[in-house]
């Protein structure tokens, strides 16, 4: 039932525009995904309400757009080099790879291929590890390599310019560094989608503390980022859970961690392993001073703050990190919705309005009336600076409805013979498909009102 919807929900995507395969006319390239039209949109509408909420919204968060190719001493301070390791074991039956970490476990040494649903024995097929992290060479010359590395997480990007920023904005504690940005990690995955990519995008805070208000505003985060997802995003409550880390879970610089997980439309072979469809959509986490102290440690830059007695301290981060992609995904599948209506099938994606890709579709009634293709042109060209729209004649309108109702547009205006005597237009809501009659003049202020 669950795979059922993954793959209905991965065709939808493809064919309405939203994700494609990257690559895809040279055979694609594993774990990496373009996003389409509609799909560009939606996904830069996710990161404007997030941009507005933490750094246009918020007096005490700051941006920063910091550079994807990153020293290689960066890592060796953060630890990626060393540690961001996956344990990696080969099926010997289907030769696929997967994370030791995801599979499920049948006996001391023995596994399920979750591919071909043999057995991999990690004593015949011994695990191996491989580092996450993607390097490019900046040399010249191939004789003479000059590594560097994509950054795995934008979190560094953040930390590399904790002094930059501190003194160039002149904030004090508690403040927080905002930026969005690709990250790369050379993932090994099981068919989740944009689950799981090479290639994505995180939307991620620093927020530095004094050490004694650390667990508090840890709290808020955590608090804060759920509110998000529900108020912001429009995720539905039960699809949504927070789970904190066990002990033995935490990573080893982390003092507390909890993960926001939605329910993903996973079967028990896919991401989360026998746990079903929960898997991580966000990682709100206490890092302590970990990584400001490593950075200190090894650039040799004092990347400490005065407290009140004139003593230097490291301040403390909270670090709320979410992933666009995966909000993205969960986004569609909280969204996606099959009705029968009049014995037919309705496909809609009732996404919140602010997330839809258009707010308004305006098609005429008849594309062979000059006069009313005229009106909708006129409309459309009249509202568009102010409202993302979008103008449709190329099939009938039953088409030109389910095609909107699809791509989640919240609204249609359809002009017909009776707009160019009496100046109306038939407007249709998405959800309830109810119409009515409004002024064409007047579309703009109905859709304020609707939208609060
Ligand atoms: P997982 O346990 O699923 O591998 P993680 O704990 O390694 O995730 P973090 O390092 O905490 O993930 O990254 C923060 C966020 O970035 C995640 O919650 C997720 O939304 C996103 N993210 C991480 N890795 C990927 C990926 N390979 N593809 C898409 N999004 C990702």
């Amino acid at each position: 039932m669950q795979d059922d919807r993954l793959a209905k929900i991965v065709s939808f995507c493809r064919r309405r525009g939203f994700v494609f395969g990257g690559s895809e006319i040279y055979g694609g390239l594993s774990s990496i995904w373009d996003y389409g039209p509609l799909g560009a949109s939606l996904k830069k509408r996710i990161k404007d309400i997030w941009w507005k909420e933490y750094v246009e919204k918020r007096d005490d968060i700051v941006g920063l757009d910091s550079a994807i190719i990153m020293n290689e001493n960066v890592f060796v301070a953060s630890g990626h080099l060393k540690g961001f390791i996956d344990l990696l074991v080969d099926c010997l039956g289907c030769k696929k790879r997967f994370r030791v970490d995801k599979l499920e476990q049948t006996g001391t040494s023995l596994y399920r291929c979750p591919a071909c649903g043999g057995e991999i024995d990690t004593i015949r097929s011994k695990p191996r590890k491989f580092n996450l992290m993607l390097r490019t060479n900046m040399s010249a010359t191939e004789d003479d390599p000059q590594y560097a590395y994509l950054r795995p997480e934008t979190a560094q990007g953040i930390f590399v310019n904790f002094l930059n920023v501190l003194n160039t904005t002149h904030k004090k504690l508690p403040f927080g560094i905002a930026q969005i940005g690709k990250a790369y990690r050379n993932e090994v995955t099981t068919g989740s989608f944009i689950f799981r990519m090479k290639e994505f995008e995180q939307m991620e805070i620093e927020y530095f503390t004094k050490p004694s208000e650390a667990a508090d505003s840890y709290k808020k985060w955590i608090e804060d980022r759920y509110s998000f997802y529900v108020d912001k995003m429009g995720i539905k409550k039960e699809n949504l859970r927070l789970r904190e880390h066990s002990s033995d879970e935490l990573a080893h610089y982390a003092r507390n961690c909890t993960d926001l997980e939605y329910n993903f439309p996973f079967s028990a072979k896919g991401e989360s392993g026998s746990a079903g469809g929960w898997s991580e959509l966000e990682g709100i986490a206490d890092r302590g001073d970990y990584d400001l102290k490593c950075h200190s440690e090894v650039s040799k830059k004092d990347l400490s703050c005065f407290n009140e007695k004139g003593e230097r301290f490291i301040p403390y981060v909270i670090e709320p990190s979410a992933g666009v992609d995966r909000t993205f995904f969960a986004v569609i599948c909280d969204a996606y919705c099959e009705e029968e209506v009049r014995g037919r099938l309705r496909v809609v994606l009732k996404v919140k309005p602010a997330l839809a890709p258009y707010t308004i579709a305006i098609f005429p009634l008849l594309k062979n009336r000059p006069e009313v293709v005229k009106l909708a042109k006129k409309i459309f060209s009249d509202i568009k600076d102010e409202v993302n729209s979008v103008y449709d004649d190329t099939a009938a309108i039953g088409k030109l409805y389910r095609r909107q109702d699809e791509i989640g547009t919240p609204f249609c205006v359809t002009v017909d013979l009776e707009s160019l005597k009496d100046n109306n237009v038939t407007i249709r809501e998405r959800d309830t498909m109810q119409q009515e009659r409004i002024g064409f003049d007047k579309v703009q202020e109905y859709i304020k009102e609707k939208l609060g």
